[in-house]
């Protein structure tokens, strides 16, 4: 076996450069390490390639999600609609603030949420509801709007969307708030981290003040401040600061979103050419309504397919190929085990069907060709 044919092909890598490496020195000398003037610049930033008003850097997307339902005062006795075909993450954050998630299925064509399956879950209990944009593929945003009675409020789980579109806009913008990841298995990554997005001020110094153990004077403000005001705390709250080191290496990463979401697109439309309706498989496309950023390209075994999931997870990992199940659903997990039994026939059959296939900034145009002919090799 030559040394190319035994290397391993990974599933997804950060992209980090020496343009990162150099940004955390400032920081580092600086002697600000948390929150501070990286963050404000980071989050400023955001703010600005999303065209919203507000954004705050948080420790994660989970983190981001729980503030955001927080600041929106989710509690006990209220419901909140979430799709089943998730990170796990969306549903625990309802369960941290006392709410009730309550779960829906999700269309095949686009693996996000289904307007119809709401529609039979709202009540009138419903407070909120969390649509994902799954691998970076934005939900159908104006068909859930269709069917949404107005005070229920939209966060988005844009956790792997930044540089999607939506009828041109941005994913995260579409919305009341929205919240994303920076964890290295998305587009773009401060090791952890997240953001929190809305246009609504209110709800933006509750969050801000909720980061930050509801103190009614910033941690950056006292600093800057010879005699600093006695602090209160207005509130319950957490400590879900981002660090300066993280928001310095997020200012760069997302200079860079753009030519990120350039180079995954352009390894999808090649697998979507290569792959889709071969040997049983359909492969995730753009929807009609906009633009993916494939933050992870997933393909779909037919029922017409001549090997199952796991055969073909076991026939890639025997060529050095690392690939993954797609999603869990969220209602067949333990921890959810005494939620009412529930069966959403669509979830259940792409959580046994789908697989993610490699995809990141810097695959190669000679790896992305042993994953095709591998694929091609088990499906015939
Ligand atoms: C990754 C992910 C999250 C969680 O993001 P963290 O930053 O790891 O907390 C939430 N929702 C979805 C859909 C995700 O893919």
């Amino acid at each position: 076996m030559d040394a190319k044919a035994k290397r391993q092909v990974q599933i997804a890598m950060p992209s980090m450069g020496d343009e990162e490496w150099q940004a955390v020195r400032e920081p580092l000398l600086s002697g600000w390490l948390t929150q501070g003037p990286k963050v404000a610049a980071f989050e400023r930033a955001f703010a600005d390639r999303h065209q919203v008003r507000h954004a705050l850097a948080t420790t994660s997307c989970t983190t981001a999600l729980h503030l955001a339902l927080a600041a929106l005062d989710i509690g006990p006795g209220d419901e909140v609609i979430v799709p089943s075909f998730t990170w796990v993450a969306t549903t625990n954050a309802v369960l941290y603030c006392g709410g009730t998630p309550v779960l829906c299925d999700v269309d095949r064509r686009t693996n996000n949420i289904d307007p119809n399956s709401v529609a039979k879950k709202l009540s009138s209990r419903t407070k909120a509801i969390i649509p994902v944009h799954l691998f970076g593929l934005c939900a159908d945003m104006d068909a859930l709007r269709a069917v949404l009675p107005n005070h229920v409020k939209i966060i988005e789980d844009a956790a792997c969307a930044a540089g999607a579109t939506y009828r041109g806009a941005s994913a995260g913008t579409l919305g009341d708030a929205a919240c994303f990841s920076f964890h290295p298995r998305k587009s773009i990554t401060t090791g952890e981290g997240g953001m929190l997005t809305t246009s609504n001020s209110e709800w933006a110094v509750r969050a801000r003040r909720l980061r930050e153990h509801a103190m009614n004077v910033s941690a950056a403000e006292r600093h800057i401040s010879t005699l600093p005001p006695p602090e209160l705390y207005l509130e319950r709250g957490f400590n879900y600061r981002m660090t300066d080191l993280q928001a310095a290496v997020g200012l760069v990463q997302a200079r860079k979103l753009p030519e990120m979401v350039a180079r995954r697109r352009q390894l999808a439309a090649i697998y979507g050419a290569e792959l889709d309706e071969r040997g049983g498989l359909r492969c995730v496309a753009d929807p009609p309504y906009g633009t993916s950023n494939f933050q992870s390209y997933w393909v779909e075994l037919g029922q017409g397919a001549r090997i199952d999931r796991e055969g073909l997870l076991a026939h890639l990992a025997s060529r050095g190929i690392s690939a993954r199940r797609g999603i869990m659903a969220a209602h067949l997990q333990p921890a959810y085990a005494t939620h009412p039994h529930i069966a959403l026939p669509v979830t259940e059959r792409l959580t046994d069907n789908t697989l993610i296939l490699p995809l990141y900034h810097e695959l190669t145009d000679d790896d992305q060709a042993r994953v095709i002919d591998a694929v091609l090799e088990a499906v015939g």
